[in-house]
Formats: structure tokens, C-alpha cells, sequence
């Protein structure tokens, strides 16, 4: 069980707790701050305010999107998940990674699995979520173990890292291991408001972590990096739940705009981002491991696509799936939805093998899955 996390400081000197303040410091519960949120028209989204919190210290969704099941519906979905008809693939998956470039690239992206990414960008090197470890699980646990052989990257073959971005701290994104053998050659850690405590207490050093709350930026070289809005949770045992915030990142280059979703389920901050930071080059849309359970925090396929549209997105490159099975449906079955959606909307979809290396600005990879099953 993880210490309570303590928060960091946010833009202008002011603290979450101070901006939540902003809104009353009366309220206690989650629902009387939302709804105070919404009467007075200032969501963190509208007026970019910045995460909510209630008093207690538990960041909320501006719109309230909570999963809400009833006993019973969890466990329907956990038996559903571990009958196994194609929640794997049969055979290894192919991994065509050959080290990264010498030289960075304007834009550039390498998917290994899941929702870890390497990003090129501006001649910088990015890595997203880099969950690169064999279980997603803290636990032994049947489930949530990477697929058959799959090794995702060797780390200690990738040359120096200017910077890690963590989206939030489920074991999925945040893991451990990955982030103990990558610290030696990553320059900084990007993370939200509270994540940075975990990697803290792991013995990463403060000055090289910086916590932001969603719309705060810090620069890294020429390249801004800014944290946005998600609709999500987070949490790693069983009372830290939202204690840490989620985001997802906008990454602005003179040379590209990039946009990677983290968790999240479709809600109007996809138009906000749009409207603020778009039109971008590339964005990275999860779209695996939903259930109609939990619409409210992960996306289908559908709303992906929806959202990449909201955010004025030129290429998209589907995350969060190819690696694990955390929800109950065939683990193919996220890219021949996505497929269907963006090809009746006309949206251009990069689908590489893992470990190849995609320019969103060059001719676009189609890896056909169902080869592999
Ligand atoms: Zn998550």
C-alpha cells in the first residue's frame, strides 16, 4: 500500500487544494463540489482552471464521470475475461524493433504494446507510459500478464531518454521495474499533480520530476509540454483511490503538434484541447479494455475516433491495447471496430507492428492483426 501522496504545487504558486478553494471551501462532498463546479460555470475545462478536488483530497472528474457498478457486475465481467476465447493471441506477436535512431527525428512515434510509446519530436526523445514489465498486476493474479513471449523493448538498448510522460499511476502506465531500469538514461519525468511521489519514494530525485495540474506547460528545449484534461481515476491500492490526478499530454513542437490521450472516456475535454492546441499531427487515442461498465473512463473504439475528430487530428495511432487483456472482449476486436469508425469517417489510422517505427507524415503502416492470431 502506497503512503498518501502529498501534492505538489501547481502553475502561479497556486496549489490544487488552493484552486479547489476558488470554488468553496465549504463543500465536503464529491457531488456538492461538482455541482458547484457546474453551477457557477466554471469547470476546469470551460475556464481551464485547473483539477477539482473535494476537501478530502480526491480529485473528481468536472462533469462527475464515475463508474458506478453494482456488486455482482465486476465479477460477471472478471469470469468473462478469463474464459479465454481470444482474449490472447495464439502465437507471439511480431516485434520489429531494432533499436531506436541515432538521431531523433521532427516526428516520429514507436509503439511497443499497451499504451507505451517513444516519441520523436523536434529531435527530442519522449517515452509515454512506458509500461514495459510482464504483468500489470501487483498481485499473482490470473490475469493482466502480457501476451505470450512478447518482449516489448530491451531498455538497456535504447540510447538516452530526454524525458518519461506519465498519464497516471495504474500499474499499466506507471510500472515500477520499467521506470527503475529507464531512470539511469531518462533526463526528466513529467507526471500530474501527486504522481510524482510514487517515483519519489522509488528514489527518483525531486528535481528531476515535475508535477503539473491540467493546462500547466513547462518547456523542455524548444517543445512545450502541457498537461490536459482525461476522464478517468486513479490509484494503486485500496485506499488511495484519486488521490493522484490523470491527464493526458499535449506535446507542441514548432515542427509537429501531438496529442496522447492517457485513460480516459469520451467527454468534452477532447473539443477543449481542440479548440486550444489543435489542429495535431499525430494523436494516440486509447481504444481497448472497455466495457459499457465503464464507458464513463475508457473509451470505445467509436468514441476514439470521435474524440480524434474533437481534437482536429490528422493521423491517429490506437493505444492501450495489443499488450494486456484487462476487459472482456477479444483482444482484436478494438482495432476492427476502430477500423470500421475511421473508415466511415474518412480519419487516417497508423497501425504498426510493435516496435516499428511510424512518420505520421510519411506513407502510413496497416499491420493486419488477424495475421498474427
Ligand atoms: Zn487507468
Amino acid at each position: 500500500m502506497p503512503p498518501r501522496t502529498v501534492l505538489s504545487t501547481g502553475r502561479a504558486g497556486c496549489t490544487a487544494r488552493e484552486s479547489f478553494n476558488n470554488f468553496g471551501g465549504r463543500m465536503k462532498a464529491e457531488e456538492s463540489i461538482i455541482e458547484e463546479a457546474q453551477r457557477s460555470g466554471l469547470s476546469a475545462l470551460e475556464a481551464e482552471r485547473g483539477s477539482l478536488r473535494t476537501r478530502e483530497g480526491r480529485f473528481v472528474n468536472p462533469n462527475g464521470a464515475r463508474v458506478e457498478m453494482r456488486p455482482g457486475q465486476g465479477m460477471q465481467a472478471l469470469r468473462s475475461m478469463l474464459r479465454s476465447e481470444q482474449r490472447r493471441p495464439a502465437r507471439a506477436l511480431p516485434n520489429v524493433f531494432a533499436g531506436a535512431a541515432d538521431v531523433a527525428a521532427d516526428l516520429a512515434v514507436t509503439w511497443f504494446g499497451h499504451s507505451a510509446v517513444l516519441l520523436e519530436i523536434d529531435g527530442l526523445r519522449l517515452l509515454l507510459d512506458p509500461m514495459l514489465g510482464p504483468s500489470t498486476s501487483p498481485l499473482p493474479l490470473p490475469f493482466g500478464r502480457r501476451f505470450a513471449l512478447q518482449r516489448p523493448l530491451d531498455i538497456d538498448a535504447l540510447p538516452a531518454v530526454d524525458a518519461v510522460l506519465l498519464s497516471h499511476d495504474h500499474y499499466d502506465h506507471l510500472d515500477k521495474g520499467s521506470i527503475l531500469r529507464l531512470a539511469p538514461r531518462v533526463g526528466h519525468f513529467y507526471t500530474p499533480l501527486g504522481v510524482g511521489a510514487h517515483l519519489r519514494r522509488w528514489g527518483i530525485a525531486a528535481s528531476r520530476i515535475s508535477e503539473l495540474d491540467w493546462w500547466d506547460e513547462r518547456s523542455l528545449a524548444d517543445v512545450r509540454i502541457v498537461a490536459t484534461p482525461a476522464q478517468h481515476f486513479s490509484g494503486r491500492g485500496l485506499r488511495d483511490r484519486n488521490s493522484t490526478l490523470w491527464a493526458s499530454w499535449t506535446i507542441l513542437a514548432s515542427s509537429a503538434r501531438v496529442y496522447f490521450s492517457g485513460d480516459s472516456g469520451y467527454g468534452p475535454h477532447f473539443e477543449a484541447i481542440g479548440r486550444r492546441f489543435g489542429p495535431f499531427d499525430l494523436t494516440m487515442m486509447e481504444c481497448g479494455q472497455y466495457n459499457e461498465l465503464w464507458r464513463a473512463i475508457h473509451s470505445m473504439p467509436e468514441d476514439s475516433v470521435r474524440a480524434h475528430r474533437d481534437l482536429r487530428g490528422e493521423v491517429l495511432l490506437p493505444i492501450h491495447w495489443g499488450a494486456f487483456t484487462l476487459a472482456p472482449h477479444a483482444w482484436t476486436e478494438p482495432i476492427e471496430r476502430l477500423r470500421g469508425a475511421a473508415e466511415a469517417v474518412g480519419v487516417r489510422l497508423a497501425l504498426p507492428r510493435i516496435g516499428e517505427r511510424v512518420f505520421p507524415r510519411g506513407d502510413l503502416p496497416r499491420w493486419d492483426i488477424l495475421e498474427s492470431v
